[in-house]
C-alpha cells in the first residue's frame, strides 16, 4: 500500500478487490448502457446485488438509453460496504488520438464531482479503460493520477481518494505514475 498526502486529502493505492473496500463510495467502470457487463462491472453487481441494476436501469431510461463516456451517476450501493456506487463509463482505446485522454480525464474528474455534491468524505477508483477497453496502463494511470492530483488541488472536501488495483502490474504502474506526479505535491 502507498499513502500520499496530497493537498488536504491522502492519496491511497492498493491492491485488491474494490467490491470489498469501506469507503462512501466506490466507482464502478461501467459501459454506456449501465446494463452491466464483465470485469470490476461484473463484479460489482455480483456483489451488490439486483438493486444496483434496478437503479441503474431507472437512470438510463431517464437520460435516453445511454451514459456519454465520461460522465458519472450515482446509485445505491446495494449490499456493498459502501454507501453509494458512482458509475462512468471510460473510453475504449483506438490508438490514443480519438479523445481518449480526455474522456478519461472527465471520467475521473465527474466521479470526483458527483461525490462531493453528495457530500462524501473517501471515493475508491478501479483502473478504468485497462481491462477490456484496452487502454494501456502505463499511460491510463498517469492520467488518472494527474487528474485526482487537480482535482483535490482545486477543491476541499475529501479526506482519502482511494486507487483499488486488482493486478500487481496495474498497482505497479499507478504507483510509478503517483511517484512521477503526486509525490511532489
Ligand atoms: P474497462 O471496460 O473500463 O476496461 P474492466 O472491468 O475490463 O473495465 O477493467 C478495468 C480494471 O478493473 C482492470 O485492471 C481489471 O483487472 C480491474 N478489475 C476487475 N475486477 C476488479 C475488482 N473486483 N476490483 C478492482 N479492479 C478490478
Amino acid at each position: 500500500m502507498e499513502k500520499i498526502k496530497v493537498f488536504d486529502a491522502f492519496l491511497v493505492l492498493k491492491q485488491g478487490d474494490i467490491t470489498k473496500e469501506e469507503v462512501d463510495a466506490i466507482v464502478n467502470a461501467a459501459n454506456p448502457s449501465l446494463m452491466g457487463g464483465g470485469g470490476v462491472d461484473g463484479a460489482i453487481h455480483r456483489a451488490g446485488g439486483p438493486e444496483i441494476l434496478r437503479e441503474c436501469i431507472k437512470i438510463a431510461e431517464e437520460i435516453g438509453g445511454r451514459l456519454p463516456r465520461g460522465e458519472a451517476v450515482a446509485t445505491t450501493a446495494g449490499k456493498l460496504k459502501a454507501k453509494y456506487v458512482i458509475h462512468t463509463a471510460g473510453p475504449i482505446w483506438h490508438g490514443g488520438d480519438h479523445n481518449e485522454p480526455e474522456i478519461l480525464r472527465k471520467c475521473y474528474r465527474n466521479s470526483l464531482e458527483k461525490g462531493l455534491s453528495l457530500g462524501l468524505k473517501s471515493i475508491a477508483f478501479p483502473s478504468i479503460s485497462t481491462g477490456v477497453y484496452g487502454y494501456p496502463v502505463e499511460l491510463a494511470s498517469r492520467v488518472a493520477i494527474k487528474a485526482v492530483v487537480d482535482f483535490l488541488k482545486e477543491k476541499n472536501g475529501y479526506e482519502e481518494v482511494r486507487f483499488v488495483l486488482f493486478d500487481d502490474r496495474t498497482y505497479q504502474a499507478y504507483v510509478q505514475a503517483a511517484e512521477e506526479i503526486a509525490k511532489t505535491k
